[in-house]
């Protein structure tokens, strides 16, 4: 299972001011994050960074976010990984490998 987690992306989290704002890398491991809002109201642990939509989707995460009066900038956060593909990017390396060029030979007299 731990094989398929993937590396904090910083180039990911620059793109978007809430994340930047909010998430850092685990200094002790590269595939995991800290919350820094969660970090501070439960003392949340660091994350895996393949989770982090899920988590930003959390009641837990959102509630934070509620407090801080972010809900807005959370959602456009969210939103901007579902437009970078972070949902699907397990899939996507399943599909690539599975992805064959069929040629088919027609006839045609
Ligand atoms: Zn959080």
């Amino acid at each position: 299972m731990s094989k398929s987690h993937t590396n904090f992306k910083m180039t990911l989290i620059e793109g978007s001011k809430y994340l930047k704002d909010n998430i850092v890398q685990d200094r002790k491991d590269e595939k995991k994050f800290i919350c820094l809002p969660c970090k501070q109201s439960y003392k949340s642990q660091p994350i895996w960074f393949n989770n982090l939509k899920e988590h930003l989707n959390s009641n837990k995460h959102k509630k934070t976010a509620d407090e801080l009066g972010e809900e807005e900038a959370l959602k456009e956060a969210i939103l901007y990984l579902e437009k970078k593909g972070f949902l699907n990017l397990k899939r996507m390396k399943t599909t690539m490998l599975k992805k064959k060029k069929r040629k088919l030979k027609t006839k045609k007299k």
